[in-house]
């Protein structure tokens, strides 16, 4: 059996990919320190026989006995409240982490894939957004810490694939959704949600008009599994291209979940990227992979899934 080891296993993204990679017939090791992730997402695997879970920090030594074919490294707080509040541990987790990893798939030959950012972009000046784009980031601004520490995970992975030779791959990560992310992580569609559910006004950063383009999670795992078997070494944008303002997604949040409430106006967070949309042309080409689920059925899926949480879930704020 090829076993693979998964990092940020208990969070939205790593815990669909452990789904995955167990329907796919491998042995799956999650690894997670529960920083913004939940157990809950991965409790349904706790009795799976082709599934071991590993309490770890990444930022410490990894160790793994046995074979690893496959690294996928996904660990790193995802949200701008997450790496506003823990920003040391975001750097950390996107350097000495990523580090540590690579250094596990020299050691196992394995093949490891991270998982990188539009926000390698930062606030783009070109538009849609294109691998070959370089990026406007402001290294020294409160999102600085998850752009640069994402940079630098590129950075340090094409090295050790250039200088010792490691099969390394890179995917570019543009907004996701789907069940499984934390209702108060602060993201605008479980923002949104939230508010909706709790009968409260949406709140639009802003004007509203900055854009984003929304990708629901099947898609962006399929993306990410084929990228992982393919030979491609270079970084490839995987997202939904269909771009739409944040004022006009608040509407459309509003009409989906029937709430009786308006959208109320808040400042824009400093850096706040004012466009974004991915350029898949690499990844149809290459991958052959193009996004399924329009947004209207994975808004759908994901409201339900938000539908399903307690009171308490519903109301616990830890910001
Ligand atoms: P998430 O917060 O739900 O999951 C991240 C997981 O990593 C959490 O379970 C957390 O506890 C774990 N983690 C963080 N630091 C750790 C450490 N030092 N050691 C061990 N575990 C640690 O976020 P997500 O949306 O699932 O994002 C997963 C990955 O995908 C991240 O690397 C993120 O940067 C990237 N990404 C996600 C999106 C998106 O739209 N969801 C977009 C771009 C990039
Ligand atoms: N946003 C908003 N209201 C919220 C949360 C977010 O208007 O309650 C905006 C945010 O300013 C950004 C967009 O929605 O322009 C997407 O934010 P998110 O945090 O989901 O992702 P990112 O900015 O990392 O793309």
């Amino acid at each position: 059996m090829k076993r693979v080891l998964i990092t940020g296993a208990a969070g939205f993204l790593g815990s669909h990919l452990c789904d995955r990679f167990i329907t796919e017939g491998f042995y799956v090791i999650g690894m997670d320190n529960y920083i913004t992730g939940d157990k809950k997402n991965i409790s349904h695997l706790f009795d799976n026989p082709n599934f071991q879970f590993v309490e770890h920090d990444v930022t410490e030594f990894v160790k793994i006995d046995g074979d690893l074919e496959y690294i996928l490294h996904f660990a790193s707080p995802a949200s701008p409240i997450d790496y506003l509040k823990i920003p040391i541990q975001t750097l950390k987790v996107g350097a000495l982490g990523t580090h540590n990893l690579l250094g596990l798939a020299k050691v196992k030959k394995a093949r490891i894939l991270i998982a990188s950012t539009s926000e390698v972009y930062g606030d783009p000046l070109i538009h849609p957004q294109s691998e070959d784009y370089y990026g406007n980031v402001n290294a020294i601004g409160p999102r600085g810490v998850y752009d640069e520490a994402k940079r630098f995970q590129e950075a340090i992975t094409m090295a050790y694939h250039r200088f010792h030779g490691l099969e390394t791959r890179i995917v570019r990560i543009f907004n996701t959704y789907g069940p499984r992310m934390r209702l108060n992580d602060g993201r605008v569609i479980p923002a949104f949600m939230g508010q909706a559910l709790r009968g409260e006004d949406l709140t639009v950063f802003g004007d509203g008009k900055q854009t984003r383009s929304f990708c629901y999670v099947d898609d962006q795992v399929e993306g990410i599994y084929r990228l992982l078997m393919s030979d491609y070494v270079y970084p490839i944008n995987i997202g939904n291209p269909h771009e739409i303002s944040i004022r006009d997604f608040a509407k459309e949040i509003i009409k989906l979940t029937g709430t009786k409430q308006n959208v109320v106006y808040k400042g824009l967070p400093i850096d706040d990227p004012m466009q974004r949309q991915p350029d898949i042309t690499l990844a149809k080409k290459i991958l052959n992979w193009k996004p399924k689920v329009n947004r209207d059925k994975g808004l759908k899926i994901t409201f339900e899934y938000f539908k399903t949480l307690s009171k308490e879930e519903l109301y616990k704020s830890e910001h």
